[in-house]
């Protein structure tokens, strides 16, 4: 498959899809997560609160694709935000996965209420520093909470991994992460698997240029500018959905695609200002 890249505001480049892993564990996880890299993806994300680190682990040694080929992603539960546990968390990360660094590492959430993310992200730059992450981001960051690590460390994350999907196309985050140079990505990318696969108007237009309707999903994230992470443990889905790169939406079919969004269009309500982890 031929996936393009992007480029991160510091440096570090990464393939425009990404393989989501939540709930792919244990042996049956290892397989499906190992099958995935060999059918083409490279980028892959996890969180020490999947529970999965080690799968994803024994995956990069099971697959026949080269450590070094991988951009591996995890991410800093919300309680381990202090600056010593942050640290020691990362750590234990890297150990779950037998991995020396991690490609790409996130603070998973704000936890605003609990105000410690700004501790977390000093936690963060010196785990770069050690050489235990090549790229800092943020996951489910509003703009409040990105400009306020920028103030008080100087340091804007390389990437914004949020909620997105046709119900809720974040255009407000997306412009806001922009400005900082920093890249959206989304997660649960098709609703996770919510009927908006099969709607009228999707599948019309997968029609239309002899695609699936979660293709077209996917097509159209790529084309906002953001890197969609959709999970499926099925081989045939997992192909199906890196094999977006040789067609393109119009812009009215862009408009119709993103018509269905709401100002709070999240599915499970998990509002970053108050949820907290
Ligand atoms: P998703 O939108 O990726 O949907 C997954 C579901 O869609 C699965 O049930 C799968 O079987 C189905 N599916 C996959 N490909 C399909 C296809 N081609 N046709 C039809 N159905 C298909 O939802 P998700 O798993 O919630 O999100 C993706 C990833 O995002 C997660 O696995 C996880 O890595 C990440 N995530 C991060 C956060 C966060 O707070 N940072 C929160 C949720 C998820």
């Amino acid at each position: 498959q031929n996936v393009p890249e992007l480029t991160l505001n510091d440096g570090l480049k990464v393939p425009a899809i990404g393989l989501g892993t939540y709930s792919l564990k244990g042996e049956e996880g290892v397989k499906a997560m190992a099958a995935a890299m060999d059918a083409g993806y490279r980028l892959i994300d996890t969180a020490f609160n999947y529970e999965n680190e080690g799968a994803v682990g024994k995956a990069i040694k099971r697959s026949s694709v080269a450590r070094e080929e991988l951009l591996i992603c995890s991410k800093l539960p919300g309680r381990r935000h202090a600056y010593k546990e942050a640290l020691v968390t990362i750590e234990e990360s890297l150990y779950r996965a037998d991995l020396d660094y991690y490609d790409l590492y996130l603070i998973h959430w704000p936890n605003p209420k609990q105000d410690v993310y700004v501790e977390a992200w000093q936690a963060m730059i010196e785990a770069k520093k050690r050489g235990y992450i090549r790229s800092i981001g943020v996951s489910n960051f509003l703009p409040e909470h990105i400009d306020r690590l920028i103030k008080e460390t100087g340091a804007a994350p390389s990437l914004n991994q949020v909620e997105l999907h046709p119900f809720f196309d974040q255009a407000y985050q997306r412009k806001k992460d922009a400005e900082h140079g920093i890249v959206t990505e989304s997660w649960s990318p098709l609703g996770r698997g919510n009927d908006i696969v099969q709607d009228e108007q999707i599948v019309r237009i997968a029609e239309a240029h002899g695609k699936t309707g979660a293709q077209v999903i996917l097509r159209w994230h790529t084309q906002l500018g953001a890197i969609p992470i959709p999970k499926s443990g099925s081989l045939q889905h997992q192909k199906e959905n890196l094999d977006i790169f040789d067609f393109e939406l119009t812009a009215e079919e862009m408009d119709v695609i993103s018509s269905f969004s709401r100002e709070d269009g999240r599915l499970w309500g998990q509002d970053p200002s108050t949820y907290e982890e």
